[in-house]
């Protein structure tokens, strides 16, 4: 019997109503003779108020106990879930991450899946039972709870399918599917009916939301077919026709001649700058600075390194903003080690993103966008570039003008 991993965002989730609208869809699936496995995320606002409360007690929560409150979210959300499956005449039962187990390391706000023992949830899915598991959650090996990262439902969810060898795993959420950049930003924004597994990679990377970029990790690592569909659909709709909506993404290398050149744009709004000026330049440099910041836990996105002049150098780097105030602190004690002048940083940048595999085969990509930004009188303050992406960070203002300029530029409203 196929089996088929469902997942469903915090709107999907966000009332009960829309989840007695998700029992029924899950219930026409089982109906139809699937074996159904569900995972589904916090309500909308949910897991933003658990933090919040948790920042009233303490500025920079404790992280095992942040995640501690963290994760019940989803707890509320399995067994609403499994009562309106109940309500409606389904078998269901609902487990914890925890309890089915997904183990996970030790980093807390952000671990990473090491193993789902999946016995369980095989014995109650051959017993005829809908099986609806926590998003965003696991268990390390000393039983604390770890969540990982934000969005990180998708995550679990993708995770699930490749260690049951699902036969697909959809993810339903408050769009339709993938788009050539966020819709809500671009009205003009095109659905892909399908995407590659490697723009779909890269895409969520540089910060398209739809996916965590974790979840398309596992996709592509295990070859999970994965789709994006919305929920916000009539439940009861025709079974084939929803099963063919949304953007699958595709692991075929594609060999089509008309392959667009750019597929999307991604942006990240919370990007933060930190340049750490004067710093006597000799080998070992970016050692100095970078592995204490990466000691901490704190990852590095963008990285320069200016031309000397007479023996000293700038050194610019950028992180996540929710770690800016953390690597300011690391810097500070690696300036006075390293004899460096001093340390600036802008938490005010962002990131946007142009992403396609037709790179590979098209010259002239970056000169369009850096020509594009320059009509609009956007300033670049650095660029990294991958063979089928192209980033430039600016100035968090401009971001939107950015981006729709841009999907205007490479044309991406025309399939
Ligand atoms: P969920 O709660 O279902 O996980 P998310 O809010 O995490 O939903 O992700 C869905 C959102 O992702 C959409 O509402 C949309 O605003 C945003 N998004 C960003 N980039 C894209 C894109 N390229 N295509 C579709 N949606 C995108
Ligand atoms: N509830 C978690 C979050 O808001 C996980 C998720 O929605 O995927 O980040
Ligand atoms: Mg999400």
């Amino acid at each position: 019997m196929a089996l088929i991993v469902h997942k469903y965002g915090g709107t999907s989730m966000g009332s009960t109503d829309r989840i007695k609208n998700v029992a029924a869809r899950v219930a026409k699936w089982h109906d139809a003779g699937y074996q159904i496995v569900v995972v589904p995320s916090a309500m909308s606002g949910e897991t933003n108020r658990l933090i919040g409360l948790a920042k009233q007690i303490m500025d920079q929560p404790d992280p095992r106990e942040l995640d501690m409150i963290a994760s019940t979210g989803e707890q509320v959300s399995v067994g609403l879930l499994a009562m309106a499956l109940l309500a409606i005449g389904k078998q269901a039962v609902s487990y914890a991450g925890w309890q089915v187990a997904i183990k996970t390391d030790s980093s807390f706000t952000k671990a990473r899946i090491q193993s789902i023992d999946d016995a369980k949830v095989r014995a109650d899915l051959d017993a005829g039972k809908i099986v609806i598991i926590t998003g965003f959650q696991g268990v390390d090996d000393e039983d604390n709870i770890a969540t990982l990262g934000r969005g990180g439902s998708d995550t679990s969810a993708v995770a699930i399918a490749a260690a049951m060898k699902a036969d697909e795993c959809l993810i339903y959420t408050d769009v339709d599917g993938v788009y050539t950049t966020d819709p809500r930003v671009v009205e003009e924004a095109r659905r892909l009916k399908t995407i590659t597994f490697e723009e779909m990679l890269e895409l969520a990377s540089l910060g398209s939301k739809v996916l965590q970029s974790r979840s398309v990790e596992f996709a592509g690592n295990y070859r999970v077919p994965t789709r994006v569909l919305s929920s916000l659909t009539d439940p009861l709709m025709p079974l084939e026709e929803e099963a063919r909506s949304g953007t699958l993404i595709s692991f075929e290398e594609d060999t089509k001649m008309e392959q667009a050149v750019i597929s999307g744009i991604a942006f990240n709004r919370d990007e933060a700058k930190i340049t750490i000026l004067g710093v006597p330049d000799k080998p070992g440099v970016a050692y100095h600075i970078l592995g204490p910041v990466a000691d901490a836990n704190i990852e590095v996105d963008m990285i320069i390194q200016n031309q000397s002049v007479e023996g000293k150098t700038d050194f610019t780097f950028t992180v996540s903003r929710g770690e800016y105030q953390k690597a300011m602190g690391v810097l500070e004690g690696v300036k006075t080690e390293i004899g460096a002048a001093s340390v600036a940083g802008d938490a005010k940048v962002s990131k946007v993103s142009v992403v396609g595999v037709g790179m590979r085969s098209h010259v002239g990509v970056a000169s369009q966008m850096f020509r594009t930004l320059s009509e609009e009188g956007i300033n670049i303050l650095m660029i990294s570039t991958s063979e089928i992406k192209i980033s430039v960070l600016i100035d968090e203002k401009y971001m939107e003008l950015a981006v729709r300029a841009l999907h205007k530029a490479f044309e991406l409203e025309n399939e």
